[in-house]
């Protein structure tokens, strides 16, 4: 079967890259709760996406568009501002190690003005690399992973099928941090159910502290229809928590986790308050604005339902 083009999944901080698919789905695809439960993994062919590059390069010294390029090869760079490239998709670091090297040189070697590259990466990916690997990477510029633990709790990783402990995580985060790559890291609020949400806010508190990231972002579980936690939910063996205890959990993570130097942020979309900063130093703001919503239990303040987003 020919590759096909991934939908545009991307952090909010890497809106303005290019985007270059490598592969299409998640090589973990057994996460409970994901839309990528089940999905196969796909990767594209290295000399197809060289044949990418060379049309991007073309479009942007001469703005010739080339009939049999997918049009959203133009459309991305049309409206590229930076000078960063993020990999697609789910896990684009499970790329096999030599060829990822060969693209990252291509890239390099056609657009020496590219500053960042940066990709989703599972904690497993960076198992299977060593310092040394990451850090030829590095040198190719990939500057930044964004990996998912979503909990610290191994009671909760291994609920949802995560495929790691929370020690495997800290040890995967290690490698990329002594190779110089920055880490991005997300968790999921809620992802203990209601039994469960004491527990996995502490452990997640825990984690971010060992793993020590230069940014964290936490995000509130929505259940994704089909998948096997929208299932359990529905034969009540699983109880999602109300707004309210999404706040308790963040309170929990942001009082509790001891960061050197961390931009912290519950901005996204599936969140029900939105805070953010740099931690230490912005903690006690931060947890001033949970606690006034917490003690006046006040939910016009939060982000209604019908406005949250995956
Ligand atoms: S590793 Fe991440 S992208 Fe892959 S299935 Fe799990 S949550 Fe989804």
């Amino acid at each position: 079967m020919s590759f096909q083009r991934p939908q545009i999944f991307r952090p909010p901080s890497e809106a303005r890259s290019y985007f270059l698919p490598l592969t299409q789905g998640c090589s973990n695809n057994s996460c409970s709760f994901c839309r990528y439960n089940g999905a196969q993994l796909h990767v594209r062919d290295v000399e197809e996406i060289k044949e990418e590059i060379d049309a991007l390069d073309l479009y942007l010294r001469e703005g010739v568009c080339l009939p049999h390029i997918h049009p959203v090869v133009y459309q991305v760079a049309s409206h590229l501002t930076t000078k960063r490239v993020f990999l697609q998709d789910g896990d684009a670091l499970v790329y096999p190690y030599p060829k990822l090297v060969e693209v990252l040189q291509y890239l390099n070697v056609k657009f020496p003005w590219l500053e960042k590259i940066a990709a989703y990466a599972t904690p497993q990916d960076l198992l299977r690399r060593s310092v040394e690997e990451l850090k030829v990477l590095k040198e190719l510029k990939l500057d930044i992973v964004y990996v998912g633990p979503e909990s610290g709790d191994d009671e909760v990783l291994k609920h949802v099928n995560k495929g790691v402990t929370h020690d495997e995580i800290v040890e995967g985060t290690r490698r990329a941090k002594e190779a110089g790559i920055s880490l991005s890291v997300t968790v999921l609020l809620g992802l203990g159910g209601v039994t469960g949400s004491e527990r996995h806010a502490h452990e997640t508190a825990r984690i971010l502290t060992e793993i020590d990231p230069e940014y964290a972002g936490a995000l509130t579980l929505t259940l994704v229809h089909g998948t096997p936690l929208y299932e359990e939910s529905c034969q009540g063996k699983f109880e999602l928590i109300s707004p309210l205890q999404s706040l308790n959990e963040l309170k929990t993570i942001i009082e509790n986790a001891d960061f050197t130097n961390c931009f912290f942020s519950s901005m996204h979309a599936s969140n029900y308050l939105a805070v953010r900063g740099v931690l230490p130093q912005d903690r006690n703001r931060m947890l001033g604005q949970l606690s006034h919503v917490l003690k006046t239990e006040d939910e016009s303040l939060l982000r209604p339902e019908f406005m949250r987003e995956l």
